[in-house]
């Protein structure tokens, strides 16, 4: 999954920026002045509704396999990190 951060900071292009004819290839439907709008840092663009889902799912560009960054441990981790209950031996696997 990746950093939701990552996500949330995609720029939003200007319809002009976007393949508007190629479309969104989450969706398979073409761009409309107006669609909310996200650019891939690989410079594919996408649906935000429909990139965002899919970004969360799967941090890959569905056009080229562009990985973005994974959500990793930092900071915004950091308040939310639960402890480990402290059993030893109680987890299998
Ligand atoms: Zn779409
Ligand atoms: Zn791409």
């Amino acid at each position: 999954m990746a950093s939701s951060k990552a996500i949330l900071a995609l720029p939003v292009p200007k319809f002009s920026e976007t393949a508007a004819e190629q479309g969104c290839a989450v969706c398979g439907q073409r761009f409309q002045e107006g669609d909310k709008v996200r650019m891939m840092p690989c410079s594919h663009s996408f649906h935000q509704s429909c990139i965002f889902k899919r970004l969360l799912g799967n941090r890959v560009c569905p056009c080229c396999r562009f990985t973005m960054p994974a959500a990793d441990e930092q900071d915004d981790d950091m308040s939310k990190k639960r402890r480990r209950s402290c059993t030893p031996g109680s987890y299998v696997g």
